[in-house]
C-alpha cells in the first residue's frame, strides 16, 4: 500500500489525481487532504475518499469545517503550518504536492526533508527553491517524481539510460490558444480567450501563463532541476496537437519520445505507480485522429516570456524566484481585467530590474525576494494604464 498526502486536492491536479487513484484501492490509501479555500468541496471529498485527516490552509474556516465532519472519525487541521507537518508525516509514503503558485515551497521543503517522495505538480516550487531543494533532497534523501506532463515524458524516456549519453532534451509545447495570432492581434486578448486551451483543460492560472508561454519558461527552470541541465541543453519546439509529450536526444543522435493523449491522469498514475507501470482504463490514442503530427519553432517576439525566463535561469540565484512572483501577481492582475495580455511581459521586466539580485538565496531571502516583487508588481500595475 502506497499513503498518500494530496496537498491542494480541490484543485484541478488534486480532483484528478484522486479520481484516478480511487480506482485502485488495493495499491493507494489516501491519507490526507489539504485545500488553502475550497470548504466545500474539501468537505465533500472528506466524506467520499474517508482521509485519516484534513487540512484547511485558512484558519477561518477551521470551526466550519470541523462541525461539517464531525460524525467522521478524522482529525481536522487548520493553518499553513499543519500543511508543512502533514507533508512531513511518518505514515505518509507519497506527498502529491498540486497546490497552485509560490504557497508550495515550505510544504515541499518540509516533505523533502522528512525524506518524502513527492510527486510535483506545482512547478513554481522548483523554479523558486530549486537550488534548495535539490540540497536538501541529496541530504536527506527526500525524491522528486515529476507530474508535469513535459517531465513525466523526459522521465519515462530516461529510464534505462545513463546519464551521460544523454545529450539535450526538447519540452514541447502546444503554443496555446494564440500560436496562430499575430503580435496585433495579442494585444487585443481578453481573459476569456485566453482561459480557452486547445488541447489540455487545466486550472486558470496555468492556462494564462501557457497562453503567453510562461509556462513553458518555468517548464525549462523546473526541467533544469529535475534533470541537471544547464540551459543549453533545454530547448523548446512548438507542437500544436500535443500527442509527443516531450523527447530525449542521444549522444549517438537517437532521440525518444514519449506519447499519449493529452489527459494528465497519465503522468499522474505514472507518478504514484513509478517505477511500475499500472493498467488503466484511460482513452486509447488512435492514428486515425491524428493524420499529422506537426512541429514549428518558437516566435520570441511572439512569446517574449519564454526568453525572460531562459536569462532567469542563466543569472540563478533569486532571479527566477522574483520572475515568479511578478508573474502571479501579473496574471491576477490580467484575469481582474487590470492589465492587458502583451503588457504582463513588460510588468514582469520591470520587476526584474527593481529587485536586488540574490546569488545563492536562503528560504527566508526568496521569501523576502517574492515579497518584495510582489509588492512592485502591484505598485506598477496601479500606476500603468490598461492597454
Ligand atoms: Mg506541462
Amino acid at each position: 500500500m502506497k499513503r498518500l498526502a494530496i496537498l491542494g486536492s480541490t484543485g484541478s491536479i488534486g480532483t484528478q489525481t484522486l479520481d484516478i487513484v480511487s480506482r485502485y484501492p488495493e495499491i493507494f490509501e489516501i491519507e490526507v487532504i489539504t485545500a488553502f479555500n475550497s470548504l466545500e468541496l474539501l468537505i465533500e471529498q472528506a466524506r467520499r475518499y474517508k482521509p485519516s485527516s484534513v487540512v484547511i490552509g485558512n484558519e477561518e474556516h477551521y470551526q466550519t469545517l470541523r462541525d461539517a465532519l464531525s460524525d467522521l472519525p478524522v482529525k481536522v487541521y487548520a493553518g499553513e503550518s499543519a500543511i508543512e507537518q502533514v507533508a512531513a508525516q511518518s505514515n505518509i509514503d507519497i506527498v502529491v504536492a498540486a497546490m497552485v503558485g509560490y504557497t508550495g515551497l515550505r510544504h515541499v521543503v518540509a516533505a523533502i526533508r522528512a525524506g518524502r517522495v513527492v510527486a510535483l505538480a506545482n512547478k513554481e516550487t522548483l523554479v523558486v527553491g530549486g537550488e534548495i531543494i535539490s540540497k536538501l533532497s541529496k541530504e536527506y534523501g527526500g525524491r522528486i517524481i515529476p507530474v508535469d506532463s513535459e517531465h513525466s515524458a523526459i522521465l519515462q524516456c530516461l529510464v534505462g539510460e545513463s546519464f551521460d549519453a544523454l545529450e539535450k532534451i526538447t519540452l514541447t509545447a502546444s503554443g496555446g490558444p494564440f500560436r496562430d495570432f499575430t503580435p496585433e492581434q495579442m494585444r487585443s486578448v481578453t481573459p476569456e480567450m485566453a482561459l480557452k486551451h486547445p488541447n489540455w483543460d487545466m486550472g486558470n492560472k496555468i492556462t494564462i501563463d501557457s497562453a503567453s508561454m510562461m509556462n513553458k519558461g518555468l517548464e525549462v527552470i523546473e526541467a533544469s532541476w529535475l534533470f541537471e541541465l544547464p540551459p543549453e541543453k533545454i530547448e523548446v519546439v512548438i507542437h500544436p496537437q500535443s500527442i509527443i509529450h516531450s523527447l530525449v536526444h542521444f549522444r549517438d543522435g537517437s532521440i525518444k519520445a514519449q506519447l499519449g493523449l493529452p489527459d494528465m491522469r497519465l503522468p499522474i498514475i505514472y507518478a504514484l505507480g513509478f517505477p511500475e507501470r499500472l493498467e488503466t482504463t484511460l482513452p486509447r490514442f488512435d492514428f486515425a485522429d491524428y493524420e499529422t503530427l506537426t512541429f514549428r519553432k518558437v516566435d520570441a517576439a511572439k512569446f517574449p516570456n519564454l526568453s525572460l525566463a531562459y536569462a532567469a535561469l542563466r543569472e540563478g540565484g533569486n532571479r527566477p524566484c522574483i520572475m515568479n512572483a511578478a508573474n502571479e501577481v501579473a496574471v491576477d492582475a490580467f484575469l481582474a481585467g487590470k492589465t492587458g495580455f502583451m503588457q504582463m511581459t513588460g510588468i514582469i521586466e520591470e520587476v526584474l530590474s527593481g529587485v536586488e539580485m540574490i546569488s545563492s538565496p536562503s528560504l527566508e531571502e526568496l521569501e523576502e525576494s517574492d515579497r518584495r516583487a510582489r509588492a512592485l508588481a502591484e505598485i506598477i500595475i496601479n500606476k500603468t494604464v490598461k492597454q
